[in-house]
């Protein structure tokens, strides 16, 4: 299938410009031109009328299977339940220009069986997908018996750590610090120690594997930066070492800066009252760590943790705003962060990211330059994956 995408204002990533009156060519779902005179005798023509095409956008930070309403411990565990709201989560997804998403935890690790649906090309409507399949946790850890399996002591540590590899996962999950959504646990306390988590990583690493780890406070950071991993979730509460560790080990953050905003919009929506003290806590502290992280030039990427209490899967781009509106990015940088930076943290930047020639033809359309007004990003007017138009208003 050849198609033309006429009259397009592309969004240039990489070089952090816009292509005005473009046209994007793409052939059996490959980018072939980006050009201002193309010959388009051929193709089917998709007249864009002055919209602004960007790349696809990512979210590093979903879990899939949540409905997102209140405790997701309470949810329904039933397969068919999950399987069903995922489906829907993942077409929300397409509505909203998402193109690529990282699940970072879902009961069962049935994620990965999704994950494998729509690669095989059975779920249409859904973004290219990686999988953690289930995390890792301490006994009473966050998101046990939820998302996340407990281990004691370096070898269990490291004996999970290999059967998830084996399992087939993209990414390995740690958790290094309680979580604001799991009862009883404390963001500020350490969870994995170190040498736990180390030998999670030493068996991920040893097969090509990344490792991420949430963490919600300065101690649980250091100790996931000094274990090796590789990209932090959260990193709620940073401080100017740490920050300077990150870019010493060359750390992700995968900063979630969306969550605890959307979060906090549930306190009278059933959000459990312990959530709501913990997220209260910690909301400022995330924005300052951001920023702080950003410009010390941790490399960062776009996660909004939906699936979250009251972090839908319909309005990903809300974490692109908020990194503009409350941490004091640029939309420019929060656009980059979003697209090629995410690409570059998921492995995928060679094929994905950017709208360049030999890339897949994954995209999102938006009515205003989201570059500019990055609240333009929260309306998307058509996806295309795959060169194939999968949604449009
Ligand atoms: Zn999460």
């Amino acid at each position: 299938m050849k198609t033309a995408f006429i009259h397009a204002n592309v969004l240039d990533v990489l070089n952090r410009t816009v292509l005005f009156d473009h046209t994007v060519l793409t052939e059996d779902g490959v980018i072939t031109a980006v050009t201002s005179s193309a010959d388009t005798a051929g193709y089917e023509i998709v007249d864009l009328e002055g919209k602004y095409l960007t790349p696809g956008l990512f979210n590093c930070h979903i879990h899939v299977t949540s409905t997102c309403e209140g405790d997701m411990a309470k949810q329904s565990s039933a397969p068919v339940d999950r399987i069903l709201t995922a489906l829907k989560n993942m077409e929300a997804f397409i509505r909203t220009g998402v193109t690529f998403v990282r699940d970072v935890g879902t009961p069962d690790g049935i994620a990965l069986d999704l994950r494998q649906a729509v690669k095989d090309g059975r779920i249409k409507m859904a973004p290219d997908m990686q999988a953690c399949g289930t995390a890792i946790c301490m006994t009473g850890g966050t998101g046990r018996k939820i998302i996340a399996t407990e281990v004691d002591g370096e070898v269990e540590c490291r004996r999970e750590a290999r059967r998830l590899v084996r399992q087939g996962v993209d990414v390995v999950k740690l958790m290094a610090t309680g979580g604001t959504l799991t009862h009883g646990t404390k963001p500020g306390c350490p969870e994995l120690t170190e040498e736990e988590m180390r030998a999670a990583v030493e068996a991920a690493h040893a097969e090509g594997l990344q490792v991420i780890s949430h963490a919600e406070s300065n101690e649980g950071v250091r100790n996931a930066i000094r274990a090796g991993v590789d990209c932090i979730e959260h990193g709620d509460d940073m401080d100017e070492e740490t920050v300077r560790l990150m870019v010493e080990h060359g750390t992700w953050l995968d900063g979630t800066v969306s969550a605890l905003y959307c979060i906090l919009r549930g306190k009278d929506k059933g959000l459990p009252e312990e959530f709501y003290q913990k997220a209260i806590d910690a909301e400022g502290q995330v924005y300052r760590s951001f920023n702080m992280a950003f410009h010390a030039g941790v490399p960062c990427a776009a996660g909004s943790d939906c699936g979250s209490s009251f972090c839908y899967h319909d309005e990903s781009a809300i974490e692109l705003v908020i990194m503009v509106e409350k941490c004091g990015i640029t939309a420019m940088d929060a656009m980059v962060v979003g697209t090629i930076n995410s690409a570059r943290l998921c492995g995928v930047e060679e094929s994905l990211g950017s709208v360049t020639v030999g890339k897949k033809a994954h995209f999102a359309v938006f009515a205003e330059n989201p570059a500019e007004n990055i609240r333009a990003a929260m309306d998307c007017c058509m996806t295309v994956k795959n060169g194939e138009i999968l949604w449009q208003k």
